[in-house]
């Protein structure tokens, strides 16, 4: 599932494509991938229409239009967004034509991604957290947020209204590389802790961009390429592999219905 390192990847490719492109026709092979308004409403009201920008919210793409509505793709768990894909390209469910003479083509194998056209985009993307790799993502708030939940810090950082972005790859690493057990009680965290995870966040984020991703089935650019960073993962996948910090077997349980990666000797479940 795309999270905020692919997302980022794909919007940074996508925008010098379809920045100043007018949507010349909209072609929808599959309807319920639009979840509002209505398939022939969403034609109507995004043909001839001009992109001003492509910007990422979250694990949400936005895509601001010249009368100030906005189409916004969330991706889920295999949705793509590519630009001139060859024709009938399997799971192809929306096809833009553009002014340019190319084609955005949003395809999504499982069908769990939506596509909107709103003229309020907080309508979509309202509930989100913080952006963890903003100015307003502190670490002061983020120790103050923390101290009220109750629930496990895996689940937490997955809860798209406490922090945008984060999913269960990114999690994992970055709990790891804070020494943190997923299973802890979010409040439980000593102040050294939280400024550890709050780092490791930011960390693993930014290597994940830098790495233009993590690609272990769907996840492509928007050329169609596979990211980089599955090669630098720590835990992520990697259990009965040893830890590349002390050794210890990578273990795997599941929190929250969540595959769970996790060193049971670096992440030990009392405070360190
Ligand atoms: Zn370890």
């Amino acid at each position: 599932m795309p999270e905020l390192p692919e997302v980022e990847t794909i919007v940074r490719g996508l925008r010098p494509f379809l920045r100043g492109q007018r949507i010349e026709s909209v072609e929808i092979l599959w309807p319920p991938s639009i979840d509002r308004p209505a398939p022939q409403d969403f034609a109507a009201a995004v043909e001839g229409r001009i992109i001003s920008d492509v910007k990422r919210r979250g694990k949400y793409i936005l895509m601001p239009l010249d009368d100030g509505s906005f189409l916004i793709f969330h991706l889920r768990l295999t949705g793509q967004l590519l630009i001139n894909s060859p024709e009938n390209l399997r799971h192809t469910r929306l096809v833009m034509r553009l002014g340019n003479g190319g084609k955005l083509s949003f395809l999504d194998a499982r069908k769990l991604g939506r596509v909107y056209w709103v003229r309020n985009a907080a309508e979509v993307v309202g509930h989100l957290g913080p952006e963890p790799l903003k100015e307003e993502f502190t670490l002061r708030g983020f120790a103050e947020r923390l101290k009220k939940h109750r629930c496990r810090i895996k689940s937490l950082l997955l809860d798209q209204r406490f922090l945008a972005g984060l999913g269960n790859i990114y999690t994992d690493e970055a709990l790891f590389l804070a020494g943190i057990n997923p299973l802890r009680p979010a409040d439980s965290l000593s102040p050294d802790e939280v400024q550890r995870l709050y780092r490791a966040i930011r960390t693993v984020l930014r290597q994940g961009i830098a790495h233009r991703g993590t690609t272990f089935s769907s996840y492509l650019d928007a050329m169609g390429n596979p990211g980089e960073n599955q090669e630098a993962l720590q835990v992520f996948r990697r259990q009965g592999k040893p830890c590349p910090r002390c050794g210890t077997l990578i273990e795997k349980i599941r929190v929250g219905g969540r595959s769970t990666h996790f060193c049971p000797r670096c992440q030990p479940l009392g405070q360190k």
